[in-house]
């Protein structure tokens, strides 16, 4: 089954400790896209500026995505700049320009409002819930959300998840969500909100789901080297709704599986900066990762 999935398009520069990268292709969407390609057909919905280059699109077709809902306005693509410190788990955003993106309210093609599974990635809750508000046969709704969002738009991300099944969020937004600085208990308490499903990711650490038959913890694959884990969170939420949409039967019976291949594929994000690592591998690569994850966690 097929995937709509909406949220930013973006340029980003990204700052280490070793080098500086600026422009490259990235946003919440495009990770996810890409990620969830390799399990499953993919349309994007998103906004460019005129400043987006044209290699960009050229790297979204290689995988094949549907772009028919990729619309590019006068104006300049959403830009963020990030910048890591030596313990890459500590990031500080040093600029969002929201750009195109900030008035944009998309119409949905009939075929786009007809797709099964949703990503609603991180983008405005005004966004998500306007894309969320035009699907016709949506089986499974997903979520994806950040800081920025809990800080300045709060009260329709709140409105948001009580349309959502699954809420997707990292650690400190959990706590920040909840007040509460028990993130097992911060992802049960996020249920009273709406979402049956709540993932709290926790960057190397894996994450944690909370839905209806308790906790599943899944670890995040270890790597010996980092470069870049921009857009690790957007490839983790891809791959685990392709796996959903690729794979028959009850999204409760499969959600285990499709959340370590989300992990999994996430790992691939953080070996090259941007989008570099995830579009140089197959299937084959992420099915290889598996087996060696399941046999580290075997007992
Ligand atoms: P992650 O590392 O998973 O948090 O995702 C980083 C990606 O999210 C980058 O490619 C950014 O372009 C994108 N991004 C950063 N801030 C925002 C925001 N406020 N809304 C949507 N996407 C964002």
């Amino acid at each position: 089954m097929s995937i709509l999935i909406v949220g930013t398009t973006a340029l980003d520069s990204i700052k280490t400790p070793q080098s500086e990268n600026p422009r490259l292709l990235g946003g919440s969407a495009s990770h996810a896209a890409v990620a969830a390609s390799f399990f499953a057909p993919v349309s994007l919905l998103g906004v460019v500026g005129d400043d987006f280059p044209e290699e960009y699109i050229t790297l979204y077709k290689k995988h094949k995505i549907d772009l028919a809902g990729l619309e590019r306005a006068p104006g300049n693509t959403f830009h963020w700049e990030g910048e890591y410190e030596v313990n890459m788990n500590n990031r500080q955003t040093l600029e969002t320009d929201l750009g195109v993106i900030e008035n944009w309210a998309p119409t949905l093609s009939d075929n786009l409002c007809r797709q099964p599974f949703v990503l609603l990635a991180n983008c405005a809750p005004q966004l998500q819930h306007h894309v969320l508000r035009q699907t016709k046969e949506a089986r499974f709704v997903i979520a994806d959300t950040m800081d920025l969002w809990l800080n300045i738009a709060r009260h329709e991300l709140e409105s948001l998840l009580k349309e959502i099944d699954c809420l997707v969020l990292n650690d400190s937004e959990a706590r920040q969500l909840m007040e509460e600085d028990n993130v097992v208990l911060a992802a049960q308490q996020i249920h009273r909100y709406g979402p049956k499903y709540v993932i709290v990711k926790k960057g190397e650490h894996g994450s944690v789901l909370s839905g209806p038959n308790g906790l599943f913890l899944a670890p995040a694959f270890p790597l010996n080297k980092v470069i870049d884990p921009t857009g690790a969170g957007d490839s983790f939420v891809g791959g685990l709704v392709g796996y959903l949409a690729s794979h028959p039967g009850e999204v409760e019976t499969n959600l285990h599986q499709a959340i370590i291949h989300g992990s999994v594929t996430a790992s691939f994000c953080c070996e090259g900066f941007g989008l570099a690592a995830t579009t140089e591998i197959s299937m084959a690569d992420i099915q290889q990762r598996m087996e060696a994850l399941k046999s580290m966690v075997a007992f």
